[in-house]
Formats: structure tokens, C-alpha cells, sequence
């Protein structure tokens, strides 16, 4: 039990800190880091219940309240996970300026805080991909499916 509020925790530190920084400068590779761990906290999390479920079938034994506490964890670490995507989407509408690095409107031609010319990187389009924004419709897993 201890566990899984740690991991909690360190998931809403996270989302508290890049929440933090939206509207001024977002780091996009450390939401995408963010989300990156929310992903692989909640996929620990399946693991934990589909074990659970195994000793339920072949030990009899139930734990129904421990599983009851994962899938309460998993919903938020996924809302968690949806707040991130959502600055990442936001952040990717930015054009970073290169001078005093803060966020303006794309498309813009200058940057409205310090005056320098903006411009967009070659290879931004590259980096900013959609495949950046972890999206849960690929997980085979539904709640339903683990009850
Ligand atoms: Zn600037």
C-alpha cells in the first residue's frame, strides 16, 4: 500500500511541476517524460491486478480491497496522464523563441516578450510529432476487463 502512494505522489509532483511552468516556458521532452512515467506507473499497475487476479484463481484467497485501491490508483494516474498530454498539445501551438526562450503564439514573427525574430526550426515538425503525445486508446486494457 505504502508503494503505490509513493508512486502516486511522485506522479502528481510531476504534473504539479510542468503545471507549474504552463503559460510561461514548457519543456516538452520533460512533459514527455512525465507521461512516459505515468505510462509505464499505470502499466505496473495492470501487472499488479492481473497478478492479483491469478492468485484469487489459484489460491482461492481474495482481494478484492487491494484491487479496488489499484484501479482508484490507475484512474488517476490516467487523468494525471491526460493533464500532460494536454500541456504538450498546448505546447506544441508554441514557437520557442530562441533568444529568451519563452512560448509565442505559431506563426508569429516576433517574439512578444524580448522583440527577436522568430523563426521555426527545420526539423521541428520532426520533433513535434503526434507520436509524441502517448495516447491511451493503444492499451488493450480496460477497466472492466480487470474487475
Ligand atoms: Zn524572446
Amino acid at each position: 500500500m505504502g508503494i503505490f502512494e509513493d508512486v502516486l505522489l511522485n506522479a502528481r509532483a510531476a504534473v504539479d511541476t510542468v503545471g507549474q511552468k504552463a503559460g510561461k516556458v514548457i519543456d516538452i521532452s520533460k512533459l514527455r517524460l512525465a507521461a512516459a512515467d505515468l505510462k509505464s506507473e499505470i502499466t505496473q499497475k495492470y501487472q499488479v491486478l492481473g497478478r492479483l487476479t491469478f492468485e484469487e484463481e489459484t489460491t482461492g484467497k481474495i482481494y478484492e480491497e487491494n484491487k479496488k485501491e489499484i484501479v482508484e490508483n490507475i484512474k488517476e494516474l490516467k487523468s494525471h496522464l491526460e493533464s500532460v498530454n494536454d500541456l504538450i498539445a498546448s505546447a506544441k501551438q508554441k514557437t520557442k523563441c530562441d533568444n529568451c526562450g519563452s512560448y509565442n503564439t505559431r506563426g508569429a514573427l516576433f517574439c512578444s516578450k524580448c522583440g527577436e525574430k522568430l523563426h521555426i526550426a527545420e526539423n521541428e515538425e520532426d520533433h513535434m510529432s503526434p507520436d509524441d503525445v502517448i495516447d491511451f486508446t493503444e492499451d488493450n486494457f480496460e477497466d472492466d476487463d480487470l474487475l
